[in-house]
């Protein structure tokens, strides 16, 4: 489906949450998520082609990818049709998923805010004789980007006993309350979760270290690297999967590109040595940690090294995820369809902003059921 909007002085695309294109031949300067008006287009004659183009069947999922394109500018935005689409005058597209008359399609990866400038500041200039190109085509699910931990590992049950065995160990060496060592790691834990896109801030090691020296100790190499090893020697004796983890991961090769993507643990070795241990070799296109992509999530840069390393589009890739804010956050922008798997710690998260996730789910059989409806 191709038409286009022309500019106008008044067109700021500034919208938060949502965009539009509209046939009136007007704006006001309140309409700031309307991207152009006089839209071309002919919904009696476009939409039923689109249809058939989406080659959509009742209750199916259908991803579409709305092109923009004036001049030598150009940008996406990825988001799902909506089939109770039918205004004559207006084409709204949403971040969200609320759906009326004139939502033309929901939980978009960008609002008008968020598309590239420089598509706008001509087309304001230009006024009506300016031209934005709008085409609007299917989108195919090709690959499957799995988190590891707590999405296809069991962890946080796991990490308790090998938390709980550190905390004994450095009792026993420091006479530390294990109690208060806990609390500590937890805490240097996920200040550099959350805060550091770097892979080396991941390792044990350093956690340890900074946890010490928080009560006036300074450890040597060796006793944080015996520490390190008592901690991991639990994980391996641990492990274990999440439940239908074998027979979904089985089922979605058949049609799917299945990858993994992880953040270091301070070391490949100590994620590889699970991955084999639970037998996930043969699954997996590839399986690639924040050690080899030199940066941990949510940064783009991990998940364009996968992108590029195996020539993919992310609007064809599906993030399945437990940690929303690191799994979801960054590929949702990218264009990539995203599903919450609400699993171990992060699972519980409530600060989690909805308008990234398009699916979420308690069991990996469930990404079964979501790929079923975008075929
Ligand atoms: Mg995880």
């Amino acid at each position: 489906m191709k038409f286009h909007v022309t500019g106008h002085e008044n067109l700021k695309a500034t919208h938060k949450s949502t965009l539009e294109f509209t046939k009136e031949d007007f704006l006001t300067k309140r309409g700031d998520c309307i991207l152009g008006i006089n839209a071309n287009v002919d919904f009696e004659t476009d939409l039923p082609k689109l249809k058939k183009a989406l080659d959509l069947r009742v209750r199916k999922l259908r991803k579409i990818e709305i092109k923009l394109k004036h001049g030598s500018h150009k940008d996406s935005v990825f988001a799902y049709y909506h089939s109770g689409f039918k205004h004559k005058e207006a084409m709204v597209i949403r971040k969200s998923d609320f759906l009326d008359s004139r939502t033309f399609a929901y939980k978009a990866n960008k609002s008008a805010k968020e598309l590239k400038r420089e598509l706008f500041e001509d087309l304001q200039k230009k006024g009506e004789k300016g031209k934005l190109h709008v085409d609007v085509s299917p989108v195919k699910i090709k690959n499957i980007i799995f988190d590891f931990d707590d999405t296809i590992e069991e962890w946080t049950e796991s990490q308790k006993h090998m938390e709980d065995d550190l905390a004994e160990a450095v009792h026993k060496r420091y006479k530390i309350p294990k109690t208060k060592f806990f609390k500590k790691f937890k805490e240097i834990m996920h200040h550099y979760i959350l805060h550091t896109r770097n892979p080396k801030k991941y390792g044990r090691g350093l956690w340890i270290r900074e946890s010490l020296r928080d009560f006036d100790i300074e450890p040597t190499r060796k006793e944080v690297n015996e520490l390190v090893e008592i901690y991991w020697k639990k994980c391996n004796y641990f492990i274990r999967l999440e439940k239908h983890v074998i027979p979904t991961l089985k089922k979605l090769k058949e049609k799917y590109n299945l990858f993994i993507l992880s953040d270091s643990d301070g070391g490949k070795q100590y994620k590889t040595m699970r991955v084999h241990k639970l037998g996930l070799e043969p699954y997996f296109k590839d399986i690639l940690t924040s050690d080899d992509t030199k940066a941990n999530k949510p940064s783009p840069d991990g998940f364009n090294f996968l992108l590029k390393k195996h020539k993919l589009k992310a609007q064809e890739c599906i993030a399945v995820g437990d940690h929303a804010q690191t799994d979801l956050y960054t590929p949702k922008k990218l264009g990539m369809s995203t599903v919450w798997i609400k699993q171990g710690h992060w699972g519980q998260d409530k600060s989690v902003d909805y308008n990234y996730i398009d699916f979420e789910i308690n069991d990996i059989k469930s990404v079964l059921t979501i790929v079923k409806k975008f075929e």
